[in-house]
């Protein structure tokens, strides 16, 4: 009989176990977790809601994909955010789509979705052992042997799911990257991604904890712009966050770029002076300070002033060409200067990790050691927010479950 043990009980481990279990006659699978219970990082996606996918095609899915799409392409076909409705429905878990196709839980719960892995792995008959870390695994005579903290266990095929490396708390903390260079495996650096930036004009405290909607986010990178959408931006305490910067930090590489913000994208500039013209007719004997307040929001208006140098306390009707074309473009591009991400731990998703050249599209086999097999975050590829992680978790850990040859076979 094979026997097969997956390292780490994530949502990509959990459906490479239930797979292989439910695919495979006369197969033993074993899932190892470090953790007191499965599905920790799991539990606190969307926070707390768990959007578990995103409802669209394979082409939609690989164009969300930020690091190495052209990988996961076998993987999305071979399971595709329609094999995970039907996964998660025929298991007893009722779903809506919301915003943006972004599939949740009806009962808007996280646990429900573990649940459902839970319930899947018993049916598969899946063994499980918890509060079990493994801290090494090796391979002689075509046997693998996986150390844990208590206890060692044989394997004729082993499958990483250990994920990434942030949310250390989850129990995600890179032990993956050390047990696959013991093979010899390659590692591309860690970044941290769908994270906040730190900018160099964090100095307005009044702007801390603004949401702005509707506008239009341009990330440049020397000069090329590398990323740019329309959504909901949010000022932080050191820099930016929000549903686009969040995105946009993903695209965000080295030391240097630049954020900016059009503040009301519907508006060309022609259109914007003239808006501000007409209100400026309608306020004229304000000060600028006091004659903006039906175009920004209140807490924005002295910081886009002080941005144009202009005295906010000038009469409106004093104000020249020059000065009414200098306010149209820095409400049409507010810049900010970024420093750095946020800190790795703070990550929704970790880039970089099994490098994509080392492991089989087809298989998601290693192309270094036979029977070793690689799933979800560990590997270098990484998406946007909007459910498509987990669905490169659930894709990759299927297709390593089908893969692994039995045998039978
Ligand atoms: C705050 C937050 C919100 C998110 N929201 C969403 C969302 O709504 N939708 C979405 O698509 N994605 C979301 N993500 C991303 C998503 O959670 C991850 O991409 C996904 O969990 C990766 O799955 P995985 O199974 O590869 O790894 P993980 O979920 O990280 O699981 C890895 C498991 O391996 C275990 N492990 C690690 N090392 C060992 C070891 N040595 N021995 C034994 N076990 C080990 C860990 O304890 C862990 O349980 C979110 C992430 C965060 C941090």
């Amino acid at each position: 009989m094979s026997k097969v043990v997956i390292i780490g009980g994530g949502p990509a481990g959990m459906i490479a176990a239930i797979t292989a279990a439910n695919k495979h006659e006369g197969i033993e699978v074993l899932l190892l977790e470090k953790n007191e219970k499965l599905g920790k990082k799991l539990f606190i996606t969307g926070k707390g809601r768990c959007n578990i996918t995103n409802v669209t095609d394979v082409p939609t899915l690989l164009a969300n994909i930020v690091s190495n799409p052209k990988f996961l392409y076998s993987a999305f076909y071979s399971f595709d955010a329609y094999s995970s409705i039907d996964f998660f429905e025929s298991n007893g878990l009722k779903t809506k789509i919301e915003r943006g196709n972004r599939l949740f839980p009806v009962s808007d719960k996280s646990s429900d979705v573990i649940r459902v892995f839970e319930d899947a792995l018993k049916k598969a008959k899946v063994k499980i052992k918890l509060n079990t870390e493994v801290i090494s695994v090796s391979k002689n005579d075509n046997v693998f042997t996986i150390n844990t903290k208590n206890g060692t266990y044989e394997a004729d095929y082993v499958i990483i799911a250990t994920g990434g490396v942030s949310y250390t708390q989850t129990g995600s903390t890179g032990d993956g990257y050390k047990i696959a260079k013991a093979f010899k495996h390659g590692l591309v650096q860690p970044e941290p991604g769908l994270i906040g930036l730190v900018t160099v004009e964090n100095d307005s405290e009044a702007l801390q904890g603004l949401a702005l909607k509707n506008v239009t986010v341009k990330l440049e990178i020397n000069d090329n712009v590398i990323y740019e959408e329309l959504g909901e931006m949010l000022f932080t305490h050191f820099g930016l966050s929000g549903p686009i910067i969040i995105s946009a930090s993903s695209y965000f590489k080295g030391h240097s770029g630049l954020i900016s913000v059009d503040l009301k994208p519907g508006l060309s500039e022609e259109k914007l002076d003239k808006r501000i013209l007409s209100d400026f007719e309608k306020y004229a004997n304000r000060d600028l300070i006091n004659a903006l307040d039906d175009l920004l929001p209140k807490n924005l208006i002295p910081y886009i002033i002080e941005r144009t140098s202009i005295d906010p306390r000038i009469k409106i009707h004093q104000i020249n060409k020059i000065q009414r074309q200098l306010l149209v473009q820095t409400i049409k591009a507010l810049t900010f200067h970024i420093k750095r991400k946020y800190d790795m731990n703070q990550a929704i998703i970790t880039q970089g990790g099994i490098p994509v050249k080392e492991i089989n599209p087809n298989t998601m086999a290693s192309k270094l050691v036979d029977g070793l097999y690689f799933v979800g975050e560990v590997i270098d590829v990484d998406g946007l927010t909007g459910g498509f992680n987990l669905q490169i978790a659930y894709s990759t850990g299927y297709l390593a479950g089908i893969s692994i040859p039995t045998q039978e076979a």
